[in-house]
């Protein structure tokens, strides 16, 4: 009777537009992914064209549906994921933008941050946001934009103009400019709305000079949004949520105490903490979960800047490796990094330490270190980042854990992940999909529609390709552990001493 085959997640990410179709399996049955141009106007600072994150996110929703051999009339319903934090304003009646797009990693409103540190705000917003005040989240970036591109305030006092992150933009776009909307997990990225009340918090609108009417309606992550008609028939899109909690829903993580660590261009772990808003005192931000079924769940997240993309510097700074996929065979030839560590916090240190002028620091140095050692010191880096960020989640959720369910890119490195497992005594279960941001924004959208039944069904379709078991001993557990803190230590002296 039912005619729908597929899902559609369009996954846009911060270098690249993805689009993949699952089927009822939660198998991928088919896939297109695009890079897009990085504009970098100064340094430090980060843009996209709004143009080419809409143009190739089209681009390959279309490409995927032609490899599936999809219909539109085969969709049961579209789910959104993204790069969060990214702001962008554009104009009610034209839907053309103001300027490009601020880019999550831009830093060019640090300076107002220390403004804002200044005025006593950093409790204010910790209160109400769950987040530890920084360039980093969309407040900022937006009253860059309406301080600094000419005439954009007062058209956004007139009611002329449109905020959204990456999900209110293709919303926008995809209903034709019928709908204006966002959703918790995004909403809760901007600085400016209160996780607690589930709204925009007056306060901080007030505080950062944000015209309401520039304000997305914000909704469930699971639920209907609006239709298209840009894929042939009229598809509903069933879901929005940011890529970090997508890849939580994706993982199954619906109940509390649930956690996954993600190993891409930056690292992440997030845990369900159910209906609780657990606040942390170690640098971890708290935020909404995506949830189905008008359940409202928390999450303590952990992130770090660098992770995937330290094994990338390997590759093209200091060209050691021809693939990132290299360092697996390379580390597992090896005893042990030959007692050097690399800290990688290039652009400072995220979670737990929040030091943003602590900078890329090796340690241990003797004349037997080899090229080998120091891609191993770097690999390893991965894990010992993921594993403070354990470290704190444990003690701030009282939740002792037993298994770590991971992925991301680098997750594929077999021996990265049973060092994982090593340091952290967990087992770390590696799945069979690890595109698990798509697979969530599916699952969100498949579960708003009626294509799955209920959480149990998609359960079942989470299958383990690998568990690593942790096999070294406590004594050289601690010792390795103890020269990853002297070796931060030292990452840290060097932003302080002047
Ligand atoms: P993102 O979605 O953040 O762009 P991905 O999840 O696609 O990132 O992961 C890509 C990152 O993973 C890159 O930084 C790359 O260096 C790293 N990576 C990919 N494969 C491996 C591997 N086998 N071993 C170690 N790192 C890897």
């Amino acid at each position: 009777m039912n005619e729908k085959k597929y899902v559609i997640a369009m996954d846009q990410g911060t270098t690249s537009s993805r689009c993949i179709l699952f089927d009822r399996q939660g198998e991928i049955r088919g896939a297109a992914q695009k890079e897009f141009p990085q504009i970098y106007p100064q340094p430090g600072w980060v843009e996209h064209d709004p143009g080419d994150i809409w143009s190739t996110q089209m681009g390959v929703a279309m490409e995927a549906m032609q490899k599936a051999g999809a219909q539109s009339g085969e969709i049961a319903a579209i789910g959104i994921t993204n790069q969060r934090e990214t702001t962008l304003v554009w104009d009610a009646a034209t839907g053309k933008p103001v300027c490009n797009a601020i880019v999550w990693q831009c830093r060019r409103t640090a300076d107002r941050i220390d403004r804002l540190r200044r005025d006593g705000m950093v409790e204010t917003i910790r209160q109400k946001t769950g987040l530890i005040p920084d360039a980093y989240f969309s407040a900022s970036k937006l009253e860059w934009i309406l301080d600094n591109v000419p005439g954009v305030r007062a058209r956004a006092e007139r009611g002329e103009l449109r905020f959204g992150t990456v999900d209110s933009w293709l919303i926008w776009n995809l209903t034709g400019g019928r709908v204006h909307a966002t959703d918790y997990t995004n909403a809760s990225r901007t600085m400016l709305f209160d996780i607690h009340k589930l709204r925009w918090d007056q306060e901080l609108l007030d505080y950062f000079r944000v015209p309401p009417s520039l304000l997305p309606k914000v909704l469930p992550s699971s639920g209907l949004f609006g239709t298209t008609e840009t894929l042939g028939g009229s598809i509903p899109i069933t879901a929005a949520a940011g890529d970090q909690q997508a890849a939580l829903f994706g993982q199954c993580g619906f109940t509390p105490g649930d956690v996954k660590s993600t190993y891409g261009t930056g690292g992440f772990l997030l845990m369900n903490t159910g209906e609780k808003a657990v606040s942390s005192e170690r640098g971890l931000l708290t935020t909404l979960a995506a949830s189905a079924g008008g359940q409202i769940h928390y999450a303590l997240e952990g992130s770090v800047f660098i992770a995937g993309a330290a094994i990338q510097w390997l590759r093209d700074e200091l060209r050691l490796l021809d693939s990132a996929a290299q360092t697996e065979e390379i580390c597992s030839g090896l005893e042990d990094a030959g007692g050097v560590y690399m800290v990688p916090a290039f652009v400072g240190l995220g979670a737990p330490y929040w030091e943003p002028y602590a900078r890329g620091t090796v340690v241990g140095l003797t004349r037997g270190v080899t090229r080998e050692h120091l891609i191993r010191a770097v690999t390893e880096s991965l894990a010992y980042q993921t594993n403070d960020l354990l470290a704190a989640m444990e003690e701030e959720s009282g939740l002792s854990l037993t298994s770590l369910k991971v992925d991301g890119g680098a997750a594929a490195n077999s021996f990265l992940m049973q060092f994982q497992a090593d340091l952290s005594g967990l087992r770390i279960q590696r799945p069979r999909c690890i595109e698990t941001t798509a697979l969530g924004a599916a699952y969100l959208a498949g579960l708003a529609s009626g294509f799955w039944k209920d959480l149990e069904e998609i359960r079942r379709n989470w299958v383990c390709e690998r568990t690593f078991v942790p096999s070294v001993s406590q004594e050289l557990r601690t010792a390795l552990l103890k020269g990853w803190r002297r070796a931060v230590r030292c990452a840290m002296a060097w932003a302080r001493d002047t």
